[in-house]
């Protein structure tokens, strides 16, 4: 490591090299028990006493009125399909064996919903809209991550 100093700030200097990183992000405070509540496979948000509305994902503050939130209230696991995307290659850009499709899932009686997965439909059968429910991981395989939801069906 370079110990000279430059006087000339639009003098830039550079070196090569590597550098690891690990990082480790923490869930915060409304993250841990909206975690926790998956693992008991409840789905929970937020309460805003000023305005009135229900937060999910939780936030620990309104993001409307800045209002602190601590009213805690469990949602259905049921909701509209309010946007999806149906995705052909995988992360990697391989393609997928078979699509899948992506809904942004607006979760009854809440001002917020989930990203998530859609199953037991074909591409061609989504439509914003539809009614789905969660299909959750048996409460023994659950983690208390976003894949204790399995995925989002059709509601007959
Ligand atoms: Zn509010």
């Amino acid at each position: 490591m370079s110990v000279e100093r430059s006087r000339l700030p639009d003098e830039i200097k550079h070196w090569y090299g590597d550098m690891i990183c690990d990082y480790t992000y923490t869930l915060g405070i409304a993250g841990e028990k909206f975690f926790t509540g998956l693992k008991e496979g409840r789905i929970l948000g937020t309460r805003c006493p000023r305005c009135g509305a229900v937060w999910v994902p939780p936030s620990i503050y309104c993001p409307d009125c800045f209002e602190e939130l601590t009213e805690w209230v469990e949602v259905p696991d049921e909701g509209i399909v309010f946007s999806f995307t149906i995705a052909h290659a995988g992360p990697d850009g391989k393609p997928l064996q078979e699509p899948e499709i992506y809904a942004f899932i607006l979760l009854d009686g809440a001002d917020g919903g989930l990203l998530h997965k859609l199953g037991e439909v074909r591409p061609e059968e989504v439509y914003i809209g539809m009614r789905v429910k969660a299909v959750w991981a048996p409460e023994a395989e659950r983690k208390g991550a976003i894949t204790d939801i399995r995925y989002f069906k059709p509601v007959e």
